[in-house]
């Protein structure tokens, strides 16, 4: 592959400005909890986003995502975008052989009918499970091997949350993965990849990878790399990129603890422009780092009684009260009730609660603006999210769920989509400081505020907001929040990895037992 690429370079070279490289765009991504039993399927991309040729660049141009970097690192240094296709579903159960096998061949199918082109920059979420697979993510790339060989330019940007199979170093050309948890570097990371890409088409750049994965359950609580531990290693992986020429990349993404497989855990990835012997140093001596983390993850949040108890007595306001069990960007339910039923329970005034249950919102509708609202809500999709909780109050809004998020937010999209959605204000509500429950359709991620100031709600003046979310939710909220409170829910991401069996994940990894 070394020997093509320099060929390949000094031909351009030869041939002046004549043309500019091609570079495909592609992406499969998804995060699949392997604990989770609804399994995700093609209606389940279809349903949140597919996006073919033309179509993925007015869906992600102006968008934060990695894919809105490719196309302006694409601009700034030359290469021309030629797009296939981008499928996204949000987290879930592991996706279905039925949808792999129809996503990774129309992917293939559409890199033909582009013609032959120079590179691919090819977006993987990085914690795809299948059916048959363990990898998915690796799965994609021995597809794309076996169809177009060795030589293909392949430069792939990962989630942080990627469980990265050691084999994808050898499989990539290059991997790029986000550094920061919330994911506001997204954008920046697709720029990367763009850069590298140019750097091996138009420089004749020659990169080689090491991995090295310490053997931790880098629980999620940890995650935020806005504090310690995890932001002195972001920094030292910034500043190596920084400090030498030969380093093209420097990855310590943190992993996924919901996915029992082999590769679960964390990362560092090293690129450097034909030097392994410096990709692995490096690699291993922030593995090194990574490693020494361990002595300061202790797990001591309240439980939902206890958690409530605080946030109605808590001054700083509102108080953001992060129901972790119910993480619904790591795969859960979205309809936990752990919280709402102690906001119930203890008679809390001015809570704010999203909740999918499309039933729930077709009774709304029918009811119409107005109506009075009397119905058991949430706890419908599993036994592990707790029971449904009786609401009682009026129906203040119907809407179609929709909104822009034009802020740099995790997971870096534009225009979301909660579905059909009801505001019910409900028993205790007063003009000033009404209890909402905000009722979906659609399993929505609270990373923009937008959610709720789209139904009309003003997050800042309510004492409590509840997030179904573990630390993405902090790019949106950490301005307006006076208190976050991080609470020990039960439910499909559990913070405390005891409440799992793991089966295939390595058994030595601290963290774990
Ligand atoms: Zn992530």
């Amino acid at each position: 592959m070394k020997r093509f690429l320099l060929f390949f370079a000094a031909a351009l070279a030869l041939s002046g400005q004549a043309r500019k490289p091609r570079v495909a765009v592609g992406g499969i991504l998804h995060e699949s909890n392997t604990f989770a039993s609804d399994p995700t399927d093609l209606e389940d991309f279809a349903g949140r986003s597919i996006r073919r040729g033309e179509e993925v660049r007015d869906e992600y141009a102006r968008s934060q995502h990695e894919i809105g970097g490719y196309i302006e690192g694409a601009e700034r240094h030359g290469l021309d975008l030629a797009f296939t296709v981008v499928a996204n579903a949000t987290p879930a159960g592991p996706v279905t052989d039925r949808a792999f096998e129809t996503l990774t061949s129309e992917l293939i199918e559409r890199l033909r009918q582009v013609g032959p082109a120079d590179g691919l920059l090819l977006a993987l979420h990085g914690a795809m499970v299948v059916e048959s697979y363990p990898d998915g993510d690796a799965e994609v790339l021995r597809r794309l091997r076996k169809a177009f060989g060795d030589e293909l330019p392949i430069v792939v940007t990962h989630d942080a949350h990627a469980n990265v199979a050691p084999q994808e170093t050898e499989l990539s050309t290059a991997l790029v993965l986000y550094k920061e948890v919330p994911h506001v570097d997204q954008r920046e990371r697709g720029i990367h990849a763009a850069e590298i890409m140019a750097k091996i088409l138009k420089e004749g750049a020659r990169p080689t990878q090491a991995i090295e994965k310490p053997p931790l359950l880098y629980n999620i609580l940890f995650h935020n790399t806005n504090r310690e531990p995890m932001l002195p290693l972001v920094q030292e992986a910034r500043r190596l990129e920084k400090a030498n020429p030969k380093i093209l990349g420097v990855s310590v993404p943190v992993g996924y603890q919901y996915a029992d497989v082999p590769q679960m855990g964390p990362s560092v990835v090293v690129v450097t422009d034909s030097d392994p012997e410096l990709a692995r140093m490096e690699a291993k001596r922030l593995a090194d780092m990574m490693w020494e983390h361990r002595k300061v993850m202790k797990l001591d949040l309240p439980d939902a009684a206890e958690a409530v108890k605080r946030a109605m007595a808590e001054p700083e306001t509102p108080v953001v009260l992060v129901e972790m069990g119910d993480n619904i960007g790591g795969g859960s339910a979205g309809d936990s009730t752990a919280i709402l039923a102690e906001l119930v329970k203890q008679n809390a005034r001015g809570y704010v609660s999203a909740m999918f249950d499309p039933e729930a919102v077709r009774h709304a509708v029918a009811l119409g603006i107005g109506g009075d609202f009397d119905r058991p809500l949430g706890g419908k999709s599993d036994d592990l999210h707790g029971a449904p909780v009786r609401i009682r109050g009026r129906v203040q809004l119907i809407y179609d769920g929709k909104y822009i998020e034009t802020a740099i937010r995790h997971g870096g999209r534009r225009y979301l989509d909660q579905g059909l959605s009801a505001v019910i204000h409900a028993e205790g509500s007063t003009p000033d400081l009404p209890n909402v429950v905000l009722i979906n359709s659609k399993r929505h991620t609270p990373f923009s505020l937008g959610q709720l100031t789209s139904a009309g709600i003003v997050p800042e003046r309510q004492q409590i907001l509840v997030v179904k979310a573990a630390v993405a939710f902090r790019a949106a909220y950490e301005p307006i929040a006076g208190t976050i409170i991080e609470v020990d829910t039960p439910g499909l991401t559990a913070v405390n990895p005891n409440r799992f069996i793991y089966k295939h994940a390595r058994s030595d990894l601290f963290g774990i037992r």
